[in-house]
């Protein structure tokens, strides 16, 4: 974007300063002072948010596996690659995978479930690729993985609660033991079920792949540079990455999975903005509210009142529903939830913590829908800016750039999450860290027929 209007002349000592002029940011369109004699073209914000992403790229030697690139704004599509081809098959042996779920929720969720969504989509992709995949999880799960549905039921009203994450992780472990003992070793199990399976990971005969799905607050901080070199650990973005405690070593770097097909492409837009998520408020609900407001644009929001957000959905949210500018409609799922985003002008992600991944995002991208995100976390590693989407540094911009939303194609935006987060190309690089970790197959032994049996050392 050009700056606009001439700089005006000043006389005495201001005239010693270089003038200065007002323009956008090239990315995030934020209004910002630039002087005649830089070129920068960024605002703070989304200089800081790409200086995140150098930092992460560079700070982790180990890191085996890259996915992201950095992208540029302005994008041409390679018409070239064919993302519509068959899932590569597995260019090794096929691999022996447990996958360990969390037992919250069946597989794949209905509604709410980001990590459930990962882990279905990754399971079907790696059978796909000719793996041999057997799913720990709830009870209830169905994917083309074989599942063993660990514990009684599924626990969608005690999310987070140790009694049952320890029941779920012990009983995986038993299975995957009893497996060895059968003579059917698994080669990786790839835990993606919360604490309890990293920190006990070293007492398991099969090596470990863990994916870190949260952000590295004060808690897992402690807790991963307690326990981190007990697996192998996969982050989600570089800047979830980025944030890791001292000393614990990251081995890859792999996005979370869209299947860009299983979305919508006829769904007609209407004019409203999207919120969805869970009602915590780094999510920022709140602050979507008032862009709405600012921009005078309709706004659904969407998502669980999860233990401990009441308070919060009762003050700073539900004053403001009237039902039609402002409405929401509940935790969703299904086709009623792809239709939501679809239909969406834009999605609002108006977040102030270091979001790991946001599964939304991606979404947003695979039903047509640009995503209009505060430079946080992984977010300018998710949105190619000026692509699927914008990426801004405050309320003001974000209403601001509502208003340019309609300028980004709805193709470009599925485009853009086929080539990135295909669930073939996420399964690959996992496959390459199941690969870097998996005991070796034992070479067969010549076998040596005794002469007779006279030559039988008995043991
Ligand atoms: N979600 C859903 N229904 C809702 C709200 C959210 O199915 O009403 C899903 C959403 O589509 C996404 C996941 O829940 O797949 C949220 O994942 P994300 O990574 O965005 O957020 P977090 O894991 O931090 O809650």
């Amino acid at each position: 974007m050009t700056v606009r209007g001439e700089p005006r002349r000043r006389s005495g000592a201001s005239a010693l300063r270089p003038p200065v002029a007002f323009g956008r940011c090239e990315r995030c369109l934020t209004p910002m002072l630039r002087r005649a004699s830089d070129d920068e073209r960024l605002c703070a914000s989304c200089a800081a948010g790409d200086r995140a992403v150098a930092l992460a790229s560079r700070a982790e030697p180990s890191v085996r596996t890259q996915l992201y690139r950095p992208q540029s704004t302005v994008h041409v599509l390679d018409k070239r690659r064919n993302p519509l081809a068959a899932p590569a098959p597995s260019a090794g042996r096929p691999l022996r995978i447990a996958l360990l779920a969390p037992p919250w929720l069946r597989i794949p969720p209905h509604g709410y479930g980001g990590i459930e969504s990962v882990v279905a989509l990754l399971a079907d992709a790696l059978v796909a690729r000719g793996h041999d995949v057997t799913l720990l999880a709830a009870p209830g799960s169905r994917t083309d993985a074989q599942t063993v549905g660990l514990l009684d039921s599924s626990h969608p009203d005690r999310i987070g609660a140790s009694v049952i994450e320890a029941d779920h992780v012990a009983r995986a472990f038993e299975h995957v033991e009893r497996e060895a003992i059968a003579g059917r070793p698994f080669d990786v199990l790839h835990d993606h079920s919360g604490w309890i399976a990293l920190a006990m990971a070293d007492r398991i005969s099969v090596p470990v792949l863990h994916t870190v799905h949260g952000p590295f607050d004060e808690d897992a901080q402690r807790f991963y540079a307690a326990h981190g070199a007990k697996a192998s650990i996969a982050c989600i973005s570089r800047a979830q990455a980025a944030s890791r405690p001292d000393g614990v070593r990251v081995d890859a770097i792999v996005p979370n999975p869209i299947d860009v097909d299983a979305w919508p492409t006829d769904v007609p837009k209407d004019d409203h903005l999207l919120w969805i998520g869970r009602f915590a408020p780094e999510k920022g609900a709140h602050r979507a509210i008032r862009v709405a407001r600012e921009t005078g644009r309709r706004l659904i929001l969407a998502g669980p009142v999860q233990p401990g957000q009441e308070e919060y959905f009762a003050e700073e949210i539900d004053p403001h529903l009237d039902g039609d500018r402002i409405r929401y409609v509940g935790e969703v799922g299904g086709r009623f939830k792809q239709e939501l985003f679809a239909s969406a002008r834009a999605l609002l992600m108006p977040i102030t913590w270091p979001e790991p991944f946001g599964m939304v995002m991606v979404e947003a991208m695979a039903a047509g829908t640009p995503v209009i995100a505060f430079a946080e976390g992984s977010a300018p590693e998710v949105v190619e800016a000026g692509r699927s989407g914008l990426l801004v540094g405050d309320e003001a911009a974000m209403a601001h750039a509502v208003t340019r939303v309609d300028e980004l194609d709805p193709a470009e935006c599925r485009a853009s999450a086929r080539e990135r987060f295909s669930p073939d190309r996420v399964a690959a690089r996992y496959e390459d860290a199941y690969r870097a970790i998996a005991t070796p197959a034992p070479r067969p032994r010549p076998r040596v027929e005794p002469a007779d049996e006279s030559e039988v050392v008995p043991a």
